[in-house]
């Protein structure tokens, strides 16, 4: 487990840009009764517009993101999955660790205190 702890550090160092968030695509009405985007038989909206969505600190935030922007921004929300991935299975194992080395030294104790009352009962 310790190795697998080691391993994940090594991948977290590696990690590039990164940020939280959700990207969503939009396509938008105008109202403009002349517009493509109103035509009766074959409507055209206007886009795609780009949006991301993210909460940090608890403040939820959504901006738009320009179109030749889109693709490192992809790249951005996809490491940040990595990292939280990575993060969450580090907690997993720590905690597994930690429950190993509590149950390890609650038997040495046991055993300690065994053999001491065995020591006592031959003297
Ligand atoms: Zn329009």
């Amino acid at each position: 487990m310790e190795r697998r702890i080691e391993e994940i550090k090594r991948k977290l160092a590696l990690i590039g840009e990164m940020r939280p968030g959700s990207l969503n695509q939009q396509r938008t009405v105008c109202g403009n009764l002349n517009c493509r985007c109103m035509d009766p038989k074959r409507p055209r909206k206007h886009g795609p517009y780009y949006q991301l969505s993210y909460v940090h600190l608890g403040k939820s935030t959504t901006q738009f993101i320009q179109k030749d922007l889109v693709g490192a921004v992809i790249y951005q929300l996809a490491n940040y999955k990595n990292f939280k991935a990575l993060t969450a299975e580090w907690v997993d194992v720590a905690l597994a660790l930690a429950k190993e080395k509590l149950r390890v030294d609650k038997e040495r104790h046991k055993s300690e205190t065994r053999t001491l009352k065995q020591k006592q009962r031959t003297i």
